[in-house]
């Protein structure tokens, strides 16, 4: 997979789970979920993310897990601001 998966919300790495072989009925199509790294089930529950996707065609279950709109436009924001403060 070419796409490179932003972070969990959480800030931790995330990770793609293949599940081609449970979800067979249409070939061709590579299906898939996205589950954060601290989504661990052997973590005690204050440790544990449960960040993760439902399971569907990967490269629509990319887009959908890269999708941030409010992060992205927090960034745009932030950078407007540091421009105005450099020229303070
Ligand atoms: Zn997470």
């Amino acid at each position: 997979m070419s796409e490179e998966l932003k972070p969990c919300p959480c800030g931790s790495s995330a990770h793609i789970e293949d599940q081609s072989k449970t979800k067979n009925k249409h070939e061709g199509v590579v299906f898939g979920r996205i589950v954060c790294d601290k989504n661990n089930p052997f973590d005690v529950p204050s440790k544990r993310c449960y960040m993760k996707t439902v399971c569907g065609p990967l490269k629509e279950v990319i887009r959908s897990w890269n999708n941030r709109p409010r992060e992205d436009a927090l960034k745009v924001r932030i950078a407007e601001l540091e421009g105005k403060n450099g020229s303070i």
